[in-house]
């Protein structure tokens, strides 16, 4: 079944230039599967991610989130659904001033736990995660590797079924990577999180992917099974 769906979408800016930033997307996100979107720089892979959890709306088209469209909801029940979606990112943003524990307990605090309750979550995440011993350290006493299993910890905090990451790896050497990867594929695999990866690195798509989604100006030009696509002329 689909999580995500998007049925012809596109999105376009006006300024500073006219640009379809998305363009006439049809698109499905399988329950349970990691999907590589991937292509090169401009390509729209942003923008798609940001219509999915609904920091934009599209020009035109429906985003469909567990049978729900997303148009249809109120600015309040966005911020809903916003919530329910993990998010990653290439520079990891953190909360410098916040510990790491802080970090990953924000999210909770936002959505009203006490602090028993968000305490005992955190701990249980950071274990997750293997950074239980680093609670009380700030995120400038990390490592990139550390500082994205935070991001991790944190964008799992309030149990997404589905989690977005935008070049989470980009930043990173090839060991750190694999080890992201590593806690990626076990978050899927573990916890049953959907996951949508954004990458122009194929080797992300390759190793841990089960569907690839190829987008060039704002289209998607190819997808299906990791395994076939690759092994296409
Ligand atoms: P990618 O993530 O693949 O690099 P983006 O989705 O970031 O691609 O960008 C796709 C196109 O849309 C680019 O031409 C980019 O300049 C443009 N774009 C993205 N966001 C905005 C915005 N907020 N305002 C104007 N143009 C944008
Ligand atoms: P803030 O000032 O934002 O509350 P803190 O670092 O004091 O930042 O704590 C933020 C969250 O992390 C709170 O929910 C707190 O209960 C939790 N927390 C703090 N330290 C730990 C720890 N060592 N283990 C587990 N949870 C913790």
């Amino acid at each position: 079944p689909a999580l995500v769906r998007l049925a012809g979408v596109s999105k376009q800016f006006d300024r500073p230039t006219a640009v379809r930033a998305v363009d006439n997307v049809d698109l499905e996100i399988n329950s349970g599967e990691i999907t590589g979107v991937i292509g090169y720089s401009g390509a729209g892979k942003s923008t798609l991610v940001r219509l999915i959890n609904a920091l934009e709306r599209p020009t035109s088209g429906s985003v469909l989130l567990d049978d729900v469209d997303l148009g249809k909801l109120s600015e309040r029940e966005l911020n809903r659904v916003r919530a329910e979606v993990g998010m990653i990112f290439q520079q990891f943003n953190l909360f410098a001033s916040r510990t790491v524990a802080g970090n990953v307990g924000y999210p909770l605090k936002l959505a009203g736990l006490g602090r028993a309750e968000r305490e005992a979550r955190v701990a249980e995440l950071l274990d997750f995660v293997g950074l239980s011993a680093r609670a009380g350290a700030y995120p400038s006493q990390l490592s990139g590797g550390q500082k994205q299993r935070v991001g991790i910890a944190r964008a799992l905090a309030t149990r997404p079924k589905l989690l977005l990451a935008d070049e989470a790896t980009s930043a990173l050497d090839p060991e750190t990577t694999a080890d992201v990867l590593d806690l990626l594929r076990r978050i899927n695999r573990d916890l049953g999180t959907t996951i949508v990866v954004i990458t122009h690195e194929m080797d992300v798509v390759r190793s841990i992917c089960d569907r690839v989604v190829v987008m060039e100006q704002g289209r998607i030009v190819e997808q299906g099974d990791v395994f076939d696509v690759f092994a296409r002329p």
